[in-house]
């Protein structure tokens, strides 16, 4: 069963013409990662890999592509843990950086501490020779499009959802059986400055443990920490539920008991693994045994060889 990966792009609902760069971003991204995985590379390295190859792809709300807060500017989130140590680290409402996923994985690999935020976490980039990226450099048109549509007096909330997708995350399991998870987000459109998500917060968006397995969460960042899913998932799982039962067990807590949706993506040791979603849709993909799994509404599961991927 082993290595496995399975990464996300974000729960929610997306037009129909971005679908399919999303789609694409997410089969390259999976592709990318799983490479580190066959070659007998860490399941950290895989999902930091995933999780740059998507924070650098514009179609997503990550990185460069990120929503904008209510000021206009980018604010993001980002997640690592490794689940042999559990060591984890993370930075939240960070500015200027192209891979924050990254920045993360310093905070966990240098620091003592589990989060850097906003100011003190560029600081402690300029300490790593971390390069800053003009913020202007992470704005997509489309970012700024949606910002002022969602301004205008006359928005249509339904329509503003529209597109509300784009957080990143992977899990994977490698050929040592080593679990790891890593979630990057520019997190909510019209966010207030300064608002941390559940993406930065340990348990809430993203938790691995070798001895249970990993989930990487996207979805309404409020609801995610208010029911700590990733770890609840987890707890399921402890409890015996497969990866799938304890993946939709836990959202439909989530649904049930604060009126979130949202969706995750789930390893176990083995390497079982799921993609589930409340939203109505989340852009997914996972490799194993060299197939390439992925689909973007329920109930689809389309397959072909790693190979054909180009
Ligand atoms: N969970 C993210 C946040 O609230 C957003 C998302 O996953 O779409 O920051």
């Amino acid at each position: 069963m082993l290595p496995v990966l399975v990464v996300h792009g974000g729960a929610g609902q997306i037009p129909k013409e971005r679908a399919e760069l999303s789609g694409a971003g997410v089969r390259a991204a999976v592709r990318g990662g799983y490479t580190i995985l066959r070659g007998g590379g860490s399941a950290m390295d895989a999902v930091v890999e995933a999780v740059t190859l998507l924070e650098n792809n514009p179609a997503f709300n990550a990185g460069c592509g990120s929503v904008l807060n209510s000021k206009g500017e980018v604010e993001m989130d980002a997640i690592v843990m490794d689940g042999r140590t559990l060591a984890s680290g993370a930075v939240s409402a960070v500015r200027n950086i192209a891979n924050p996923i990254q920045l993360a994985r310093l905070v966990m690999e240098k620091t003592s501490h589990l989060c850097l935020t906003a100011e003190g976490a560029n600081q402690f980039a300029r300490t790593m020779c971390v390069p800053e990226v003009p913020a202007e450099s992470l704005i997509t048109d489309y970012a700024r499009m949606r910002w002022r549509k969602n301004l205008a007096p006359d928005a249509n909330p339904v329509e503003c959802q529209m597109g509300k997708m784009g957080t990143v995350g992977a899990v994977a399991v490698d050929v040592a059986g080593n679990i790891a998870c890593a979630t990057s987000t520019g997190g909510l459109l019209n966010k207030m400055e300064g608002r941390v998500g559940d993406t930065a917060c340990i348990g809430c968006g993203g938790y691995a443990d070798n001895k249970v397995g990993a989930v990487s969460p996207t979805g309404h960042g409020e609801a995610i920490m208010k029911v700590v899913l990733a770890r609840l998932i987890l707890f399921y799982m402890e409890q015996g539920h497969s990866a799938e039962e304890a993946s939709d067990l836990g959202l439909a807590y989530m649904k049930e008991r604060v009126a979130g949706l949202g969706g995750v993506v789930t390893v176990d040791p083995q390497g079982n693994w799921a993609a589930c979603f409340s939203s109505q849709q989340m852009s997914w993909a996972a490799a194993q045994k060299d197939t390439l799994y992925y689909g973007l509404f329920k109930g689809e599961r389309f397959t072909q060889s790693i190979d054909d991927l180009h």
